[in-house]
């Protein structure tokens, strides 16, 4: 009898903080693509967001392992914050495929990096290691030109205007957060006072 071969999504982000947004994308992912898991990993030190002052891994980690803790299919992996230097996601998938050689990866990504994606490194290589899934998100229309036509899945996600540079501005002013990031996020952003003060 020949075994399935376990459906694994990757999604990728700095998750600073992780949000609903994210939450939703990955569990309508695992839904429609028939997933047996999604893998959350936290960027180490993202190569695109080099200029921008972002908040410790370790917290960003810790965060995404409290948002994920309650669903039995997310799981979250260290392989990006443990590795020195920048973050590429060709990396990330390599680490991964090595780590499970018996299951087909599909990466997960938003409109917006969907379109960038042909500028990260070794772009060609992205589309051998994994099947990418292009969600929708508010505000963003999709181009995949320049994409192999059959390399891409698009993935319509009910419309979620959260992003996490949002979440960090109504911290930093003092706003809620709730129920746009989970409770226990809330909780850790409160706990670690992270995003008083500092620039977005
Ligand atoms: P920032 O505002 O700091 O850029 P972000 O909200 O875009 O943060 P990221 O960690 O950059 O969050 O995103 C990780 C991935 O999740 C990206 O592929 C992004 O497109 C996707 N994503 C982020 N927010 C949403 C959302 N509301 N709906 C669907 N996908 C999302
Ligand atoms: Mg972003």
């Amino acid at each position: 009898m020949t075994q399935h071969r376990p459906r694994i999504g990757v999604m990728g982000g700095t998750f600073d903080p992780v949000h609903h947004g994210h939450l939703v994308a990955a569990s309508e992912a695992a839904a429609r693509l028939d997933l047996d898991e999604v893998v959350f990993v936290p960027t180490g030190r993202p190569s695109l967001k080099q200029h921008a002052s972002v908040t410790p891994a370790e917290h960003r980690y810790l965060m995404t392992v409290i948002a994920t803790a309650s669903n039995p299919r997310f799981t979250v992996s260290r392989v990006d914050v443990d590795r020195p230097g920048l973050t590429y996601t060709v990396d990330t998938l390599a680490d991964l495929r090595a780590e499970r050689p018996e299951a087909d990866l599909f990466f997960i990504t938003g409109a917006d990096a969907i379109e960038q994606i042909l500028t990260w490194k070794d772009a060609e290589r992205l589309w051998t290691m994994a099947h990418l899934v292009a969600v929708t998100r508010p505000g963003h229309t999709l181009s995949l030109d320049g994409l192999p036509e059959d390399a891409v899945s698009l993935l319509e996600v009910p419309a979620l205007a959260i992003s996490s540079t949002d979440c960090r501005e109504r911290a930093r002013r003092g706003e809620p957060v709730w129920y746009l990031v989970p409770d226990g996020v809330v909780q850790y952003i409160a706990k670690h006072g992270l995003y008083r003060g500092h620039d977005v």
